[in-house]
């Protein structure tokens, strides 16, 4: 795993230099050239907690917000006004204080100014086992998104609270499927191909449930419920084997991109992948083409990685000779098929470690995790595929400012923010996460996850 512990200052000071945060504000100033995705980026996140409802600037701006989405009160002015240097010098106060009693989780997608404060990096499930390491915090800080606090709590002891220093920072992918959206679905085919716990004379059920960690824990209940599974980027593959053993069929969500692109590596053709529009009857297919579906794609996807494209591989190839294009799983199936490789954030930033010297990079995933990867090696050339400034709507509404203030709050004996999964929610979505650890072991500290494609052969 890339777990990595808070790197040393110099690094930390380089990163912050050549961060996001940074390039936005130079460019919404004039000072340096490029395009963000909006103006308003340049802004403190808490411009929008007060504000109509949405996930706020950047990648998911044009998303629709689900109703009932949770909401940030106002972060106190004193973090509001605070320069950097004072956020940084308060968050580092803070933790010295609590010392072992927290532990911060800071995602990959995160702004640098965050990541520097935090004791773990990795991706959400990395991260949630990373948490195990340290039983003793009485907190977990998970600086990312919702259901990513929603997993470390399933995984955390019950003495233990995990604290998401904004609320709104959900995810609009995992947003696109909710659970009475995914109930009803469950009995429309039901309604199709009858008894869903029958099996047949191969001792497979008719459709296996398959969620993305990305997902809220009611779905990752939902599935436990009904003998289905959770699975990563890193492990989808091996998901839908274990699920193909199972079922005759896969019902996978959120995220079209990801089950598409896994299931076509394996080999299922794309007529036998519907994809099921929750606004549809039978989401959209006749019953015919649902019978005769191996993977049912929910109709979900990240608006951060459905920014790349095509076009944009093109243009790198042309002004870049020699470039090596990764992509994430979770861009567009042309995009991937485009690409000389697809995979997790762990493989991507494996494939740049395993390099030689000189090597070209155009990347297909979040920015800050882009620009922090070519601050930290700057023996190849990296950039990301996409020449527009836009990082994350919600991992962006995670500041220096409500970090600063979870932690003071810690140190005044005060919990804010606290991410509580219900026990009838957490039980079954555990004995789903249990079923993809048995499907795929935990992997220990270091290895390289399994990729969706190959690394182009001199990655
Ligand atoms: S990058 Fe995409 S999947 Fe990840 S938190 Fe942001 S919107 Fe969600």
């Amino acid at each position: 795993m890339t777990i990595a512990p808070t790197p040393p200052r110099d690094t930390a000071a380089t990163r912050a230099a050549a961060s996001v945060d940074r390039a936005i504000r130079l460019i919404q100033t004039g000072s340096a050239a490029g395009a963000t995705c909006s103006p308003e980026l340049a802004k403190g996140p808490w411009e929008f907690d007060a504000g109509p409802i949405g996930y706020g600037p950047g990648s998911s701006m044009g998303d629709v917000i689900p109703t009932g989405s949770p909401r940030q009160g106002r972060l106190p002015e004193s973090y509001r006004t605070a320069t950097d240097a004072e956020l940084h010098d308060r968050i580092r106060a803070a933790k010295a204080t609590l010392g072992e009693r927290v532990v911060v989780l800071g995602h990959f997608y995160q702004r640098d100014e965050v990541i520097e404060h935090a004791d773990f990096v990795g991706d959400s499930f990395q991260l949630a086992n990373a948490a195990l390491t340290r039983p003793d915090a009485e907190a977990i800080v998970f600086c990312g998104v919702h259901f990513m606090a929603e997993t470390a709590d399933l995984l955390s002891t019950p003495e233990q609270a995990v604290i998401l220093p904004n609320l709104a920072a959900g995810c609009s992918m995992a947003d696109m499927a909710d659970e009475s959206s995914v109930e009803e679905c469950w009995e429309q085919l039901e309604s199709v191909y009858g008894d869903l716990t029958a099996v047949d004379a191969d001792g497979r059920v008719p459709v296996i449930p398959v969620t993305y960690m990305n997902s809220s824990a009611a779905l990752k209940g939902f599935v436990g419920r009904n003998g289905g599974i959770v699975c990563t980027s890193s492990n989808a593959k091996t998901v839908l084997e274990w699920a193909f053993e199972r079922g005759r069929r896969v019902l996978f969500f959120p995220d079209q991109h990801l089950g598409r692109n896994t299931a076509k590596a394996m080999g299922v053709p794309l007529e036998r992948m519907p994809m099921w529009n929750p606004r549809k009857p039978l989401g959209g297919s006749t019953a015919a083409e649902l019978d005769d579906a191996r993977v049912i794609l929910w109709h979900g996807f990240c608006s951060v990685h459905r920014r790349f494209t095509v076009d944009q591989i093109a243009q790198a190839r042309a002004e870049h000779p020699g470039v090596q294009v990764i992509v994430h799983p979770e861009c567009p199936m042309p995009v991937v098929d485009a690409a000389d490789a697809a995979g997790s954030t762990d493989f991507i930033v494996k494939a740049i470690q395993a390099a030689p010297a000189g090597s070209t990079f155009a990347i297909g995933t979040e920015i800050n995790l882009v620009q922090r990867l070519a601050a930290e090696y700057p023996q190849h050339e990296i950039f990301c595929l996409d020449p527009v400034v836009c990082p994350c709507s919600t991992m962006y509404r995670i500041h220096p400012g409500y970090l600063a203030w979870v932690l003071e709050e810690l140190v005044a004996g005060r919990v804010v923010n606290r991410i509580e999964v219900s026990d009838d929610v957490a039980d079954p979505a555990r004995v789903a996460l249990e079923r993809m650890l048995a499907a795929k072991p935990p992997v220990p500290a270091g290895p390289v996850p399994a990729p969706v494609a190959a690394p182009a052969a001199e990655a």
